[in-house]
């Protein structure tokens, strides 16, 4: 099996309502469709989302890398050299999304070609993972009432605060409207994406010591080293590595230097073959993993659910999975589906996800 064509397509669909976090809003989705042809005419998928705010990555960024740097050397390799596709990849610096993305479309056509899911192949752990869902900035009514409608709707008991905002004040009095709203069994944790200083942070850890949650990811900036130490030192509560971890090796060094005490693994940004690494390495060192969302779509999603549900340490928690409901539209052909708070892992050779062309012909900018 040969790669004879490699196309990174852009596309954007509109976010039902703009998404409001400490580093960041959206309020489209201007991601990168990337699809890898063989000569036994298999397609290999994966969507990849430019996130600036994060790893510095762009729409036109993205297809500019995968066309003059990816592209080269992935026409005519066989998909199963997957290791030497990873090697030449990582002689290009940053790029973590389109890295993840080239990954797990290789995987994909991976999967294809012996007729098994790629959920299988990876160990095939559970058949459904359950969901986690984040509640972005609003009023605390406004955000109650989300998390009141996530579950009743769908079954979801886990949920993501998205937290950082100043005065601290408007975030605890959020998540203490939360706690008592949803009750003592529901899973809550925050995210400030880096909007506090670390003595904010453990201020605001040990303000919510009562509301029982469990994890407090990215609260600083990890690159205020001695702040970070000192928080993750003193605060009751694990603290969660995201965008500082973006590789393998930013994982060692924040997990070995005190920088965090749990880690977050994006599908998005390190694929299935350096997430399964990192996912090792977390389970070596009894370091708990959440399966993150890089405000994915719903193709990215099944990339997570695939991962997150084929290992016993990576389905333990609850993975972000619900992100894609806030796409005004999807490319698959069949949608994700969550069910009793649950998403089922794609049986189907491969990812386990088609696009729907006539869809993608309606959404790509690049007027083809
Ligand atoms: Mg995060």
């Amino acid at each position: 099996m040969k790669i004879t064509q490699v196309e990174a397509i852009p596309y954007n669909i509109p976010m039902r309502k703009p998404l409001l976090f400490a580093s960041g809003s959206m309020d489209q989705a201007d991601h990168v469709l990337l699809r890898i042809t063989t000569d036994d005419g298999l397609v290999g998928i994966a969507d990849i989302p430019p996130r600036p705010y994060t790893y510095g990555e762009t729409q036109q960024g993205i297809i500019t890398v995968i066309n003059t740097l990816f592209a080269p050397f992935l026409l005519g390799e066989d998909p199963f050299n997957r290791n030497v596709i990873l090697a030449k990849m990582a002689r290009t610096v940053g790029n973590y999304a389109t890295k993840g993305g080239v990954d797990i479309a290789i995987w994909d056509l991976i999967g294809q070609s012996v007729g098994k899911s790629v959920h299988s192949l990876l160990g095939g752990f559970q058949d459904s993972i359950r969901v986690s869902h984040m509640v972005g900035f609003a009023s605390p009514e406004e955000m109650v009432a989300e998390a009141e409608e996530y579950r009743n709707d769908l079954g979801i008991t886990a949920f993501k605060v998205k937290v950082g905002r100043r005065p601290v004040s408007l975030d605890i009095e959020a998540c203490i409207a939360l706690r008592e709203a949803l009750g003592p069994d529901v899973d809550l944790y925050f995210d400030a994406n880096r909007g506090w200083t670390a003595e904010e942070a453990l201020y605001v850890a040990r303000s919510c010591a009562d509301i029982n949650f469990l994890y407090l990811e990215e609260p600083c900036d990890a690159l205020d080293v001695m702040g970070r130490r000192r928080l993750v030192e003193k605060s009751p509560i694990t603290i969660v590595a995201d965008e500082s971890v973006p590789s393998l090796g930013d994982v060692a060094r924040e997990l070995h230097t005190g920088g965090a005490s749990a880690i977050s693994i994006k599908t998005a940004r390190t694929g299935f073959s350096e997430s399964q690494k990192i996912l090792g390495l977390c389970e070596g060192l009894g370091v708990d993993v959440i399966m993150g969302n890089q405000i994915d779509s719903m193709l990215g999603s099944v990339a997570t659910v695939t991962f997150g549900a084929a290992f016993r340490h990576s389905s333990r928690r609850a993975a972000e999975l619900s992100n894609f409901l806030e796409f005004g539209d999807y490319l698959n052909q069949e949608p994700l589906v969550i069910a009793d708070g649950k998403i089922a892992a794609p049986t189907t050779p491969g990812l386990g996800a088609k696009i729907d062309e006539s869809k993608l012909s309606h959404y790509r900018i690049d007027g083809k």
